[in-house]
């Protein structure tokens, strides 16, 4: 009887893991089709300077409204789309999304805002990358002073290919930020040796650190250390008045988080920045 047991166990696993498999499947084909039905959309997510209250720049989010699913989170697709190397066809559409949106910002009488897109490992890794940036840039008239990528610190353990791409990318003019800084493992030596402009302090950090001495320590040291290397500081996930403040206590550069904004859609950039300056 215990045999048969566990050959039902089996069966019953297998079933269980085809079902997993399958739906995975399923979901690779639709992220594949997604692009082509338009189910992509980007939402913007405000970050201003701490001292003037101002917008000074945008985070590109994607949102992916799956026609029978509904809205399916990053979280939810990214890895897929970056295990499958989906993503590098969309982050092109991010990109050039991204740009085209900034420009018409600029035709709609908005200062040059920042337009912050973030980057997966793929596409950074990719060989024509540089070049793909640089042809949407021409492709779409954006201004490459406006344009920030976003990496993490995981993308970067070539430290030599990096560092070249990252050259590479200064010399065209764009910017380039370190996402959820102080998360990953890479070591302050490299930082050192690493062309990028801004650290954007993990909201892990942001969130526990009123609460927890430690996290507000890593909190005041990012900021010390983004300063002492002439870089520009981030928050992210500021969800309430006490953190902006304890932020702006430290010389913390820019927020960004709900207390600020939630993402929002295009159109509504208009209002957030009247309202703000
Ligand atoms: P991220 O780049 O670190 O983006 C910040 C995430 O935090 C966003 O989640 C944003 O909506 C959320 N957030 C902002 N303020 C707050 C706050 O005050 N509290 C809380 N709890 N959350 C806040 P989202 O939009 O779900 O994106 C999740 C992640 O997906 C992003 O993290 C990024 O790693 C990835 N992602 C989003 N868009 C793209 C994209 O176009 N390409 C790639 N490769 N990755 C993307
Ligand atoms: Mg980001
Ligand atoms: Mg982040
Ligand atoms: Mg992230």
């Amino acid at each position: 009887a215990s045999k048969e047991n566990g050959k039902n166990m089996y069966t019953f696993y297998a079933r269980d893991m085809n079902d997993h498999l399958s739906e995975t499947m399923l979901l690779e084909i639709e992220l594949r089709k997604a692009l082509e039905r338009n189910e992509f959309y980007l939402l913007y997510q405000p970050q201003i300077d701490i001292s003037t209250g101002r917008v000074v720049g945008v985070e590109a989010l994607l949102r992916w409204n799956h026609g029978k699913k509904g809205l399916i989170p990053p979280s939810d697709f990214i890895p897929l789309a970056e295990e499958t190397g989906v993503i590098v066809q969309i982050g092109e559409w991010v990109l050039r999304t991204a740009c085209l949106q900034g420009k018409r910002w600029r035709e709609e009488g908005l200062p040059p805002l920042r337009i912050a897109v973030n980057l997966s490992g793929r596409q950074f890794l990719s060989r024509d990358f540089v070049s793909s940036i640089q042809r949407t840039l021409s492709e779409t008239g954006m201004n490459p002073e406006q344009l920030e990528l976003e990496i993490t610190e995981s993308m970067t353990l070539d430290v030599n290919r990096s560092i070249s791409t990252l050259r590479q990318l200064k010399n065209i003019g764009v910017t380039i930020s370190i996402d959820d800084f102080g998360t990953g493992y890479s070591s302050l030596s490299y930082l050192k040796n690493f062309p990028v402009d801004c650290l954007k302090i993990d909201q892990s950090f942001v969130r526990a650190m009123l609460t927890d001495a430690n996290d507000r320590s890593i909190v005041s040291t990012i900021i010390a250390l983004a300063h002492n290397l002439n870089l520009r500081v981030v928050a992210e996930g500021v969800e309430t008045e006490e953190q902006q403040a304890w932020l702006a206590s430290c010389g913390c550069d820019e927020l960004q988080g709900y207390f600020i904004s939630k993402p929002i859609p295009d159109t509504e950039l208009h209002r957030f920045y009247r309202q703000c300056s």
